[in-house]
Parts: C-alpha cells; sequence; structure tokens
C-alpha cells in the first residue's frame, strides 16, 4: 500500500518548476519558511485575514508572498490559486485543528506527507490500537472505575491542550467525580515528559535504516503546561479544588531537553516501532512526527500520545540541536522538510512524499 498520490500531471509540473512552500501563518510556520528559503524555495504565508505584523520583525523567516483567507476554514477557495503558485502545502500541528480535518483530507492541492494518517491520530481508540499493536507500552486503560488500583488521568474525546482533565490519585478519589462527557481513565504515569521530534525519511537509503528509508532524531523538547507545572508550588490537590483550582494542560511554551544517551537506544526502537506500523496500516508516515511520552523511574518509557506533524518545540531549533547537529550543523526540522521536497523533485519521487 503507497500513499494517496496527488495527481500524476500535478507531480510532474511540482518536478518541472520550482515549487513554492505554503503553510498557515502560526506555531512554526517561522521555521518552516526560514528552512525553506534556505534550500533556496520561494515561500506564502497564508493568513486569516491581514498578513500579521510580527513578521516584519523576522526577515529571515518572512514569507516571499501571502495569500488571505477570511477564515482558516475557507482554505479551499484559495486552493486554485495555490496550484497556481505551484505550492506545496507544510501541515503544521495546529493546521488541522485550525483548518478542520475533512477540509484537510479533502483539500486539492499537494500536501507534505501521507495524509491517510489523520484517521489514526485524531481517534484516540485507532491511535491507541497502532501503537499497541506496534509493540509500544503506553498508559494503562481502564474499562472500568472499579479496576482503578493508583493515580489517574481522565481524558476528555477531543480536549485542546488537556482541557478539562481531571485527576485523581486513587479509585475513591475517582468515585467523587461525575465526567462530564466522552472520556478515557488512563493510568497517571509518574516519570519525566519527553517530546522526541524524530523525521522519517521514506527516500533516504543510509542512516537508521527502518522500512524502506531512514529515522531521524531532530531534537527534544518538555512543554510548560500552565497551571499544573507549577501546582506542586501550591500543595495538595484536595486543597486546590477546595480553592476552586482545576489543574489545566495547555501549553505556554517549551523547554529545550536531552535524554541520557544509555536511553536512546529504546527511544529510536519506539520510534522505529511506529513507523513500520504505520507503513503496514496505512502506507506510512512521512517526514516529521513527535513522540509523546513518560519516562519512569524504572527507566520504561509510556507513550500517551503520537503527534504526526511538525510539533512547536521544534521551533527551539531553529539553528540546530544537539541531535540535529550531529547530522548537519544548524538543521531544523523546517529545514529538513525542505530538504526532503528538493530530493524527492530531482530524483522524481515526490508521489512518496506528497499526498
Ligand atoms: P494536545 O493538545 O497535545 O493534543 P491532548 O488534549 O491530546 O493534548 P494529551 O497530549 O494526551 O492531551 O495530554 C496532555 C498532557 O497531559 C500531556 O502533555 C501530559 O502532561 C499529560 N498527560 C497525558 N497523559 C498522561 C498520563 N497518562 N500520565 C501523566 N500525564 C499525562
Amino acid at each position: 500500500m503507497g500513499i494517496p498520490l496527488a495527481s500524476e500531471s500535478r507531480l510532474a509540473s511540482l518536478e518541472k518548476r520550482t515549487p513554492t512552500i505554503a503553510t498557515l501563518c502560526s506555531h512554526s510556520s517561522l521555521q518552516i519558511f526560514h528552512g525553506a528559503r534556505a534550500v533556496g524555495f520561494p515561500t506564502l504565508g497564508i493568513s486569516v485575514g491581514p498578513p500579521p505584523k510580527f513578521y516584519d520583525a523576522f526577515p529571515l523567516a518572512r514569507p516571499d508572498r501571502f495569500l488571505s483567507v477570511p477564515r482558516a476554514k475557507d482554505l479551499p477557495s484559495a486552493a486554485e490559486k495555490l496550484r497556481a503558485e505551484g505550492a506545496i502545502v507544510i501541515p503544521h500541528g495546529s493546521f488541522v485543528e485550525y483548518v478542520g480535518a475533512q477540509t484537510f483530507a479533502d483539500l486539492d492541492v499537494p500536501v507534505f506527507g501521507n495524509r491517510a494518517v489523520l484517521a489514526w491520530e485524531s481517534d484516540r481508540e485507532k491511535e491507541r490500537e497502532w501503537l499497541e499493536s506496534a509493540g509500544v507500552l503506553m498508559p494503562r486503560r481502564y474499562e472500568n472505575p472499579s479496576e482503578v488500583d493508583g493515580p489517574v488521568i481522565v481524558k476528555y474525546y477531543g480536549a485542546k491542550g488537556g482541557k478539562g482533565f481531571f485527576l485523581a490519585k486513587n479509585r475513591e478519589a475517582l468515585e467523587g467525580f461525575t465526567p462530564s462527557g466522552p472520556h478515557v481513565i488512563q493510568e497517571y504515569v509518574l516519570g519525566t515528559r519527553y517530546y522526541m521530534h524524530f523525521f522519517y525519511s521514506p527516500l533516504s537509503d543510509r542512516g537508521y535504516r527502518v522500512g524502506h528509508g531512514s529515522l531521524e532524531l531532530l531534537g527534544m523538547d518538555r512543554r510548560d503546561e500552565a497551571n499544573i507545572d507549577e501546582l506542586y508550588k501550591l500543595g495538595a490537590e484536595e486543597e486546590l479544588l477546595k480553592a476552586g483550582i482545576r489543574p489545566t494542560f495547555v501549553v505556554t511554551g517549551n523547554v529545550p531537553v536531552i535524554l541520557r544517551e544509555s536511553l536512546l537506544p529504546s527511544a529510536f526502537d519506539v520510534a522505529a516501532r511506529i513507523v513500520e506500523r504505520s507503513i503496514e496500516l496505512f502506507g506510512g508516515m512521512v517526514g516529521p512526527f513527535c513522540v509523546e511520552g513518560i519516562m519512569t523511574e524504572r527507566l520504561e518509557f509510556k507513550v500517551f500520545e503520537v503527534s504526526t506533524r511538525i510539533v512547536a518545540g521544534t521551533n527551539l531549533f531553529i539553528s540546530g540541536s544537539p541531535y540535529s547537529d550531529l547530522l548537519e550543523p544548524g538543521l531544523s526540522t523546517g529545514k529538513r522538510i525542505a530538504q526532503e521536497i528538493e530530493r524527492g523533485r530531482s530524483e522524481h519521487r515526490l508521489a512518496e512524499i506528497l499526498s
């Protein structure tokens, strides 16, 4: 099973002309434009309303041109213009959320990566099926509150940034809680969070081989999550709840981290399993993805989520990271995406990386 193709004539035309790298003006767009420019591509910023002024403050990352749409959901109305520009759209972490999953799936413009991944990552059940069948360790899921035998996190479906997640330190604490919608009860994993930025290249034939391509580690971060990261300073959770304060996991920023070198083999093993299974299930992920999990004191890495696009934590490493510098000094994920597109063009293999 290959990735669903953008039409062959369209791909052929992207080989003849220099394509334009386009993305929505948000999230990691500065990095994407900066990286595309470094590889020699023209850039186009899709802005909701007038172009944001903050780009003027970053001349090396400002897109060459802008295309404005009234709302992100109106992107299909700009599809013809984007095709006329020879655009390749780079979806980032907020892209699908802003544009809408169905609109993104149907967008009639070549997109970097395999859109079929959407069905597997946006549904928590399917994501678990993918990861568990890959042999990846995940936080335990409780079907029934009576099975709970330790701290748990109650997650609502479709919650953005962990909004409304409930933490209970034991079964008794959970009994007093009435969930307000569809949810899952998951083991609350005690440990250290790592968000690992990987890149899977189906085109590469050297390095850490996985499938017929190779796996690269470009960086690693931890997210600052308001107000959960500061919770310990205020005391026990019951006291907080009495005060009407609910922990939230809304991301407010990112900090760089590195992993003990002795843990790198297991990090690569987990990411490789996720890629290999993605190839079997839906033709494979392409490009950047982030493995998000918690390392316990027993040095077990439990994965709670995989983000299958460029994540905002990569913005820390616009001029390289302790990992990407060992592939190429100063390499960002944004630049790596542009390099992959350039390689796909020169080797007539765009069909393997665009959908
Ligand atoms: P996103 O906005 O990233 O899509 P989400 O709503 O899908 O978030 P998750 O990414 O699953 O939610 O979790 C949000 C945060 O909750 C994580 O960054 C982490 O801090 C915490 N978390 C999630 N699952 C667990 C767990 N099993 N044990 C401990 N903490 C967890």
